[in-house]
């Protein structure tokens, strides 16, 4: 059915106005006879136009009638018997029956086809999410298979399982072991050999029964195991922009109102695009009590300093006792007003969020706000097991916010995508931001994805799914640049002309009058 032509007609009906009522009783010389059975049709819709009280719909379908009457017989409702009044009392209950004065009924049926339109959008995606992004969820029982053959080969019993200490002291940090648990070529032993000799590798045994064996390029294993690549790609590390940024030993500071804390540069485990692979590559830290104390100097002193962001590495590779003396510190400084978390950990050691830390949590929420801000890149990496912590983790911060990186192979696909943001949502956690991967590092630059894809996958999300599930799309060269595409087209005169992203449709956006805004308004017009 071409939709275009069916609306029209109904909008001329829905509007049911005196030039459709003089073109039904215009009176033409070649009228036909008009079979009883079109005559009864029409008069069953009137009948049930008068009795149905919640839609118009049947006034629209009797009027449609009568239309099609006039079209093929040439007859006008008076010829057919029917009462120009009580038509004319159809059409006014059909205008007036919602409380805004618009038509139900016709927006009904021309809705149903807008709706089927935008329907079409998303029918693909609802047809193949499961199978281009299988969620963790999805994938479980075949994590738990993962997980029993791993726990088998690294000698792990069920409480090293359920415990941070047990999954860090177990944590696959040579190629053999890697090999051991999964299927993995020759070549890829020789390559992590070769490569960990420059960058760590460590992955969390809960982390690494998440990598489904068989895939090539498995969203977990691309994020967790490096490869020859890391070594082999051309260029020189880029110093971070960071480091002219730091006005005091741990302190990153790019703005005026928000700094890092780098607390520490322990990670459960070492992400293959990670920006601050420096880090990786030397040995673990944890400040001294000095260096805290400096940093939290520097920040009692700096009184436009609102927002505190605690990270490192990864903020609970700290000790639950170093966490509640970082916040109890934090909220005892009156300019602080709020704080943050930054942690990949619910994602590749869950057992971390204990009942301790969520005390913490919820203490130094009572507070001053705390938010939890981590780093989820694919869908599969969103298991039950995670969904649980950040379900606990919600309960006691005030948000978590996610930070992807658009890594290739990883997420760089409008459904993985569209899938990604959703399970997001679902696991209580609010997409933030949607970095472009650092052009810093020549280690993960087969990893990059260039901006225009990053923003064609970002603006095919406005429209199809819902609005604080789309992350603001940055770059970060020196702090957080936007990428976003601009939608305002052009300006015609007060008019903006703005292009739908889901659509291309322009449409005319009239703009405030720049110079009433300029002028007195309201309480201000009657100052003397
Ligand atoms: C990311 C970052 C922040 C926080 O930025 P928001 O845009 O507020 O999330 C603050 N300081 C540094 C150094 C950062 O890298
Ligand atoms: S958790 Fe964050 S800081 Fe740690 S290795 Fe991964 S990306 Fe880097």
């Amino acid at each position: 059915m071409d939709c275009e032509v069916e609306n029209t007609n109904l909008n001329e009906i829905d509007r049911l106005d005196i030039q459709f009522f003089d073109y039904l009783y215009e009176n033409k010389p070649d009228k036909k006879a008009v079979p009883a059975i079109e005559i009864d049709r029409a008069k069953e819709w009137l009948e049930l136009s008068k009795t149905s009280h919640k839609l118009t719909n049947p006034i629209i379908e009797l009027f449609k009638k009568l239309k099609s009457i006039k079209e093929d017989f040439g007859a006008t409702p008076a010829d057919i018997g029917f009462n120009r009044d009580i038509l004319m009392l159809m059409a006014q209950k059909h205008k007036t029956t919602d409380e805004h004065h618009v038509s139900i009924g016709g927006r009904v049926m021309i809705s149903a086809e807008i709706v089927k339109k935008a329907d079409a959008r998303v029918e693909e995606y609802l047809k193949v999410r499961k199978e281009v992004a299988p969620t963790g969820y999805e994938l479980w029982d075949k994590m738990l298979e993962n997980k029993a053959k791993i726990m088998k080969s690294l000698g792990m019993s069920n409480s090293d399982w359920d415990s941070y200490g047990g999954q860090i002291k177990h944590a696959i940090t040579s190629a053999e072991q890697l090999a051991s648990i999964i299927d993995i070529p020759k070549q890829l032993v020789e390559d992590i050999q070769r490569v960990s000799h420059v960058f760590r590798m460590r992955i969390s045994p809960y982390y690494a029964s998440l990598i489904m064996p068989n895939v090539v390029n498995d969203p977990v294993l691309l994020q967790s195991v490096p490869t020859g690549d890391m070594v082999d790609n051309k260029g020189i590390e880029l110093e971070p922009v960071a480091s002219d940024h730091s006005p005091a030993r741990l302190i990153d500071q790019f703005y005026p109102r928000v700094l890092t804390i780098k607390a520490t540069n322990m990670c459960a485990m070492f992400c293959t695009h990670c920006l601050r692979i420096a880090h990786i590559s030397s040995k673990d830290w944890v400040s001294s009590n000095n260096t805290y104390e400096e940093a939290l100097d520097y920040i009692r002193k700096d009184t436009n300093i609102r927002d505190v962001l605690i990270t490192g590495g990864d903020a609970l590779a700290l000790s639950n006792k170093k966490i509640k003396y970082l916040l109890d510190e934090l909220d005892k400084i009156d300019h602080i007003e709020i704080k943050r978390l930054g942690s990949r950990i619910p994602i590749m050691t869950p057992q971390r969020v204990n009942n301790e830390l969520l005390d913490i949590c919820e203490a130094s929420n009572e507070k001053k706000p705390l938010r939890f801000v981590t780093q989820i890149n694919s869908v599969q990496e969103l298991t039950p097991v995670s969904k649980e912590a950040f379900k606990k983790l919600n309960r006691v911060t005030s948000t978590i916010l996610n930070q992807a990186v658009f890594l290739r192979g990883i997420n760089d696909d409008k459904y993985k995508m569209w899938r990604l943001c959703e399970e997001l949502q679902n696991s209580y956690i609010r997409p933030y931001y949607l970095f472009n991967c650092s052009f810093r590092n020549p280690e993960f630059a087969h990893m990059r994805v260039p901006v225009e894809i990053g923003r064609d996958i970002v603006e095919s999300m406005y429209g199809n799914i819902c609005g604080d599930a789309i992350p603001r799309y940055l770059a970060t060269a020196g702090g957080k640049i936007p990428l976003h595409r601009d939608n305002v087209v052009r300006r015609e005169g007060n008019n903006i002309i703005l292009k739908k992203p889901w659509s291309g449709e322009e449409v005319e956006y009239p703009d405030g009058d720049l110079n009433e805004y300029h002028q007195p308004f309201s309480f201000e017009k009657y100052q003397k």
